[in-house]
């Protein structure tokens, strides 16, 4: 284990960061590097090939004989493809080479990626471009270099680009922003995330026997185990041993990496745990959070476990979410969420809070299509994770400023004056009195918003390009209100406005309990959307209002739009067909299995009593028995009617009817199926099964 003088040393040490780069790189060079990242300009060939060899050297010190573009295409994952460094020379021996070109593009065979139909309209090729902003470091013998990955015609076939754009969206219209409020010297604004993720341990050994975790990642079928999370034992808990020697080996791996990882506790359910870094840059943070993951998987296998990264790898307990935590800080230090002392008077806070919660109340259906997907749908809703309707959380003491804006109090009077709005009521907003609220979609925490709707397994590149899309939006028609006004850049008028716009979006507000029945229909009440699953969601994504919001902020095409669009619900049906087909499989030969062998020993079993006792002997096995049997006659059926109907969707040809019926058909004889399927397996003694059951994976970690 790496001990603590160490830590110091050997973090990031597989990176090659600024600090190396300033080292290593001569002083013109690195200075153009840096004016590439910041203004997002080509580097020149030479600068390029002259970082190229610098970069070579580097990592090859570090162990890297390849080297390859690393990118996130629209799958949700990371790809790969490596090359060596090795170059033939005449002599018959090699040389290591890498040239600029090969630093700043490439072009992976991108054919098998899904493009949505993109690039049969342009051409097969994608390329793939450096992206300076992100470091580049050393992993299993290769040296790693994040990638924004396009079609030939420059269309993003990736998440990491329209990250990019929305990052640069939101720096602009909030610059011009921060400019009429009267702070000219900045320059930029960063996104900074700090994405909290959680996910279950299992043994190797148990992950390996199911089909269901192996294929989905998720159990289709199993009885819960007598013991759920209700003793709430587990949450904070204390970690196990073996567990606990993996969290160790996976701190060491991520920061190694330079991922700022800092906590790390149980959660909620048996078996789940949570893992967090120190926020970073939006852009970093989501390469670190996608490569988090990958260690996650790795570090468990080399402990002999599996992380299951999936939103609901288990019935009946907790799932796994990635509580994404936003805020936005200018090039002169100023985080723009932290309310200080006196948030009233603290004027660019209440711009970009008003703009949050206008952004949050109109693009909610987009921003709940963000976190969609087959396996989250399962958690949001389920009482466990935020519900499917979208409200902002403030706290009691933001609910008190917003109070004075709506109310103008604070401004009625003349001149300087006026910025004491609210500010008497308000003590200075501590952490511990604004989040606790656990059951909201997007509350205030402090300094930052947390997002909690996310699902574990996703790139939480999406919530973030819509989040700081649609905050870009509101800004800029705040600003054009503003500037369309002869004396805009005064105090009342800018007040007017921002009470003008929090009227207008002050519903999506609610500091309650979001898992209550009262909450639904209240919701219902004030016109706010509740959008339980992904098909739900999707027709709002090729609506109109998004459409026009991402083309304005050069966001997404719409063709791009479109070619996610086909993406989204494509890779929503083929999960849950995977599932049915999975499901249908593990009952009919596993479940089964262990059915009737149960069944004929009990057979034997009663028939051998009654002829010894008599006919009535035996109460007990006959009654597990008879249960069995009617067990078995419901799932007979049930299995027919998955079956029929999966066949049914294979046939679909139209994208959006097809994941409709899957999310209304098949998913709900799925549930079908499993009633009957768990009822037979409470009855079955673990031996006759050749799979591992709730209570065995669950409770079995040490
Ligand atoms: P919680 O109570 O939710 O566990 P923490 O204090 O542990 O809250 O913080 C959660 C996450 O929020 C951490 O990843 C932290 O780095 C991140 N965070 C803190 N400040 C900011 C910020 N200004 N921008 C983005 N994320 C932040
Ligand atoms: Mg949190």
């Amino acid at each position: 284990m790496m001990e603590a003088a160490k830590l110091t040393e050997e973090f990031g040490s597989l990176v090659f960061s600024d600090k190396v780069m300033r080292q290593r790189l001569p002083k013109n060079i690195y200075k153009a590097v840096h004016k590439t990242i910041e203004t997002g300009k080509n580097l020149e060939l030479d600068v390029a090939n002259c970082v190229a060899a610098v970069m070579k050297e580097w990592a090859i010190e570090h162990g890297a004989t390849h080297f390859t573009h690393w990118f996130q295409p629209m799958t949700g994952l990371t790809a790969e493809k490596h090359d060596s460094f090795i170059s033939p020379s005449d002599d018959g021996s090699v040389i290591m080479e890498f040239s600029g070109k090969e630093l700043v593009k490439g072009e992976p065979d991108a054919s098998s990626f899904p493009s949505g139909g993109l690039r049969a309209t342009f051409e097969a090729r994608g390329y793939t471009a450096w992206d300076p902003s992100s470091p580049a470091f050393v992993k299993d013998g290769s040296l790693y270099i994040p990638t924004a990955f396009c079609s030939y015609g420059g269309e993003a076939l990736d998440k990491k680009t329209p990250l990019l754009r929305s990052m640069e969206a939101l720096s602009t219209e909030a610059v011009k922003m921060l400019h009429l409020i009267g702070y000219q010297d900045v320059k930029r604004v960063n996104t900074t995330i700090g994405s909290e993720q959680e996910y279950f341990l299992i043994k190797k050994d148990y992950y390996k026997k199911r089909k269901d975790l192996l294929f989905t990642g998720r159990t289709l079928i199993g009885a819960p185990a007598a013991k759920g999370q209700e003793m709430e034992d587990h949450y904070f808990g204390v970690i196990k041993t073996h567990v606990s020697e993996y969290m160790h080996d996976l701190d060491e791996e991520l920061w190694k990496l330079g991922i700022p990882v800092k906590t790390k506790h149980n959660e909620v359910a048996p078996a789940q745990h949570e893992l967090a870094p120190v926020f970073e840059t939006a852009n970093i943070a989501v390469d670190h959070n996608q490569l988090t993951m990958e260690v996650m998987k790795k570090v468990a296998d080399q402990h002999h476990y599996a992380c299951l990264l999936h939103e609901k790898p288990f019935e009946g307990v907790n799932g796994s979410g990635k509580h994404n935590n936003w805020s936005i800080s200018t090039d002169t230090g100023i985080n723009i969420l932290d309310p200080g002392k006196k948030p009233g008077e603290n004027l660019p806070f209440l711009v970009f809070l008003v703009a949050v919660i206008a952004a949050v109340d109109e693009y909610a259906p987009i921003l709940r299509l963000s976190v969609a997907s087959a396996g989250n749908d399962h958690r949001l809703g389920g009482n466990e994770a935020p519900p499917a309707i979208i409200s902002i959380f403030v706290g009691d003491e933001l609910a008190e400023v917003l109070k004075g804006l709506e109310e103008g109090t604070a401004y009625l009077g003349a001149g300087k004056v006026q910025m004491e709005m609210g500010a008497q009521v308000l003590p200075n907003i501590t952490k511990d009195n604004t989040d606790r609220n656990r059951t909201s979609p997007f509350a205030f925490t402090g300094n930052k918003f947390e997002f909690r709707m996310p699902g574990s397994s996703v790139s939480v590149a999406n919530a973030n390009i819509v989040l700081n899309t649609a905050v870009a939006e509101e800004l800029s028609k705040m600003h054009a209100k503003l500037s369309d006004c002869p004396d805009g850049d005064s105090h009342e008028r800018i007040m007017d406005v921002l009470k003008e716009e929090f009227l207008a979006h002050k519903r999506v507000l609610f500091n309650g309990n979001g898992y209550t029945e009262e909450w639904i229909r209240e919701a219902e009440k004030r016109g706010l959307p509740n959008l339980k699953s992904l098909p739900d969601a999707m027709p709002y994504w090729i609506s109109g209002e998004s459409i026009a919001l991402f083309e304005k902020h050069h966001i997404f095409t719409r063709d791009e739009i479109y070619s996610r669009y086909e993406i989204l619900l494509e890779n929503y049906a083929k999960s849950i067909h995977i599932e049915s087909l999975t499901m249908q499989e593990m009952v009919r030969k596993d479940l089964a299995e262990g059915m009737i062998v149960y069944q004929k020993d009990l057979t034997d079993e009663i028939a051998g009593k009654i002829s010894v006792l008599g006919s009535t002997a035996c109460a007990l096995e006959r009654h597990v028995l008879q249960t069995l049997d009617e067990a078995s006659a419901g799932i007979s059926k049930a299995l027919v009617k998955l079956n029929e109907d999966t066949k049914k969707a294979e046939e679909m040809s139209d994208v959006f009817e097809m994941a409709d019926y899957y999310h209304k058909i098949v998913l709900k004889d799925m549930d079908e199926l499993r009633q009957y399927a768990d009822q037979a397996e409470s009855m079955i003694p673990e031996k006759y099964l050749s799979y591992p059951t709730y209570e065995q994976m669950l409770f079995s970690l040490r």
